[in-house]
């Protein structure tokens, strides 16, 4: 068990999550032993969910998180959606407001190679009713995300070092609201790629909202136990409707080592198949009030190795709630 490594103990919440799963905990990265570079060790620093906002020092928190995983010498800084808070229900100002903030924010705090994955909260207007928007502005919805995060399309691949890279686009319209899975065109474009990846090559999927994940089940307030006997249930959009369609797919193309992913705030490690799938925290934890579940703001240290393992911790930065 490469991923394995003693750390401090969690709490009994994180450990029930991670039971017998691989690794977690601060403490599991000096199990690497390899300086970064050395033996082709990838640092990656995934920073989701910062949710980033004019209201309770939310900038600040953000710098202080870049500050943090900076501090640890990352090869590179993947953003794991949500970067911003709530453009999807937000009027033209505010949104304009918010990716102000995050990408002077970004400039400014971020000097490693940075990669963006797109949440639902970076999607601007879908929610036609609340935001006051009309469908027909040259930023609307997924375009605005392109526009934040620089980039022509909300999904793509990159390499680096010996792995792949793949950062998906999980969000899809339903109704006013979202619902997570791959659409056509981008569930082919992952299909081909695997396929055209070389066996000697692993691959880091990073997703927005989780692909397989505990967290979607433990989200929220325990369920009433008068819905014992019925299914168990999955919170709306917690989870990829097409959890199992894409497991068989990275099982069966045997490069796929690790699926991380954001969206519920919440910890965990899930390891099926041969296929790693880790949900990891939240730079603004609850939404810059604390912490969620146990859970403090934090954000992911991957390093990853040349032969397909990784060790990952989830890292806290130290950050106290304002008003
Ligand atoms: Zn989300």
């Amino acid at each position: 068990m490469h991923e394995h490594a003693p750390g401090p103990r969690p709490d009994r919440r994180t450990f029930l999550a991670a039971a017998g799963l691989g690794a977690l905990a601060a403490g599991a990265r000096a199990a690497a032993g390899a300086a970064p570079g050395a033996t082709g060790v990838i640092r990656l620093a995934h920073l989701t969910d910062i949710h980033v906002q004019p209201e309770r020092g939310a900038e600040a928190g953000m710098a202080a998180a870049f500050a943090h995983a900076q501090s640890w010498k990352p090869d590179l800084v993947v953003t794991g959606g949500d970067s911003v808070m709530d453009v999807f229900e937000a009027k033209r100002g505010r949104a304009d407001e918010l990716r102000r903030i995050f990408r002077d924010t970004l400039r400014r705090e971020c000097s490693v190679p940075v990669h963006h994955v797109t949440g639902n909260h970076d999607i601007f207007g879908w929610n036609r009713g609340k935001s006051g928007t009309a469908g027909t502005e040259a930023d609307w919805g997924k375009r605005f995300a392109c526009d934040l995060f620089g980039v022509p399309r909300t999904w793509h691949s990159f390499d680096h070092g010996a792995w792949r890279f793949v950062c998906l686009d999980s969000v899809q319209p339903k109704g006013d609201g979202y619902t997570a899975f791959l659409d056509d065109e981008q569930h082919d474009w992952l299909v081909r790629l695997l396929a055209e990846t070389p066996a000697e090559r692993p691959i880091c999927v990073v997703s927005h909202v989780p692909i397989m994940s505990l967290t979607a089940i433990t989200y929220g307030k325990p369920r009433p136990r008068e819905q014992n006997g019925t299914d168990t249930i999955i919170n709306l959009a917690e989870m990829h409707t097409d959890a199992t369609v894409l497991h068989e797919l990275f099982k069966s193309s045997g490069k796929v080592r690790l699926c991380l992913s954001g969206h519920t705030h919440l910890v965990d490690h899930c390891r099926i198949d041969g296929v790693a799938y880790v949900c990891d925290g939240a730079v603004s934890g609850a939404w810059w009030r604390g912490s969620v579940q146990g859970i403090a703001p934090g954000y992911g240290r991957v390093e990853l190795r040349p032969d397909g393992s990784f060790v990952h911790e989830y890292a806290t930065y130290g950050w106290a709630a304002r008003d």
